[in-house]
């Protein structure tokens, strides 16, 4: 089978591998679509744990068409969508319902080999049924799933009147697990077309950056504000747009070791609350599911459609002006 494959750091190459044999409790998935990931950049940079040579990939929806000995038959010929973490169902952090706090975290395109190839072996546990979605909005549900453990962390609901500072591919999926929330949501985006964007994912109204968010209500801060662009200085602003009583959900990436200033006065004397959310956490099946109900025009996120030929070249098109979701399709 092709796949893309990285030999070491900074080496990724489209090879010819083995079909892998799911070994006792794997099912073997031929690929349908995968996404790729700023994270999968990262990885090839060195930036995030993985053991080389690796398939990457944790962003993919498939069929099953082979069992390892144990499996359910049942399974057989279900389009799935993949939780890509295996963790140690153990420590303190799985006991507690935090699997992405895992002690010996492992996932699909990091430590096992991933999507980007025409088959990949994955174990049932991991497997979420998407039979009623395209698979390429299925290969949405990882990211989709990230947003989901977000909008969990901030306990998000009906009442709130939320601020997305940033409203690219990342910010338009958080826009679609708060909307099937029922939450009120303001974009902050400086691009324009971004924000036209944003209005059809459900936004109630949308500004060029959160200090003008804040001061088109004279002032008055938001419920929750979510971060998702990954800039300290975004972030800063973000700090200055909570409500009396809100919190601040960190998701998007800032980069290690950078600082924001915090008065510890103003989270004690509001209550503020700072929360980090990380990958996903058990939230496949709710991102699945918001996928089905959702209003937001999630097809649209999906902007490349190619072959795994395409790859690695592909990587280049993950950030650029016009690209959302860059996903390649292996059959
Ligand atoms: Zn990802
Ligand atoms: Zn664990």
């Amino acid at each position: 089978m092709k796949a893309l494959v990285y030999r070491a750091l900074g080496v990724a190459e489209l090879t010819d591998l083995p079909v892998p044999t799911p070994g006792p409790g794997e099912v073997l998935l031929r690929v349908d679509a995968a996404g790729i990931c700023r994270t999968d950049l990262e990885i090839l940079a060195g930036n995030y744990s993985a053991i080389f040579p690796v398939v990457p990939g944790h962003e993919f929806a498939g069929t099953v068409v082979d069992l390892g000995a144990g499996v359910d038959p049942s399974w057989r010929n279900r389009q799935v969508a993949v939780d890509p973490l295996i963790t140690c169902g153990h420590c303190r952090w799985c006991r507690a319902g935090r699997p992405n706090l895992c002690a010996d975290f492992q996932a699909y395109g990091s430590e096992r080999d991933g999507g980007l190839a025409e088959y990949v072996a994955v174990r049932t546990e991991n497997l979420v049924n998407a039979e009623d979605l395209a698979p390429e909005v299925a290969a949405l549900a990882e990211p989709l799933a990230c947003a989901e453990n977000g909008a969990a962390r901030a306990g998000v609901g009906p009442a709130d009147d939320v601020l997305i500072a940033g409203a690219g591919p990342i910010g338009l999926l958080m826009l679609t697990a708060f909307g099937v929330r029922g939450a009120r949501v303001t974009v902050a985006e400086p691009q324009a077309q971004r924000r036209e964007r944003a209005h059809r994912f459900g936004a109630a109204e949308s500004f060029a950056s959160v200090p003008e968010a804040v001061a088109a209500r004279d002032g008055a801060g938001f419920d929750l504000v979510a971060d998702v662009s990954g800039r300290p200085d975004v972030v800063q602003q973000c700090l200055g747009a909570i409500r009396k009583g809100g919190r601040l959900l960190l998701f998007g990436v800032c980069p290690p070791g950078s600082a924001v200033q915090l008065d510890p006065h103003d989270v004690y004397a509001r209550e503020l609350t700072v929360l980090g959310s990380f990958s996903v956490n058990g939230t496949l099946p709710a991102a699945v599911a918001s996928l089905r109900d959702t209003t937001a025009p999630v097809a649209e996120l999906i902007t490349h459609r190619l072959p795994l030929d395409a790859l690695p070249g592909a990587f280049d098109l993950v950030g650029a002006p016009d690209s959302l979701k860059v996903q390649l399709a292996p059959h």
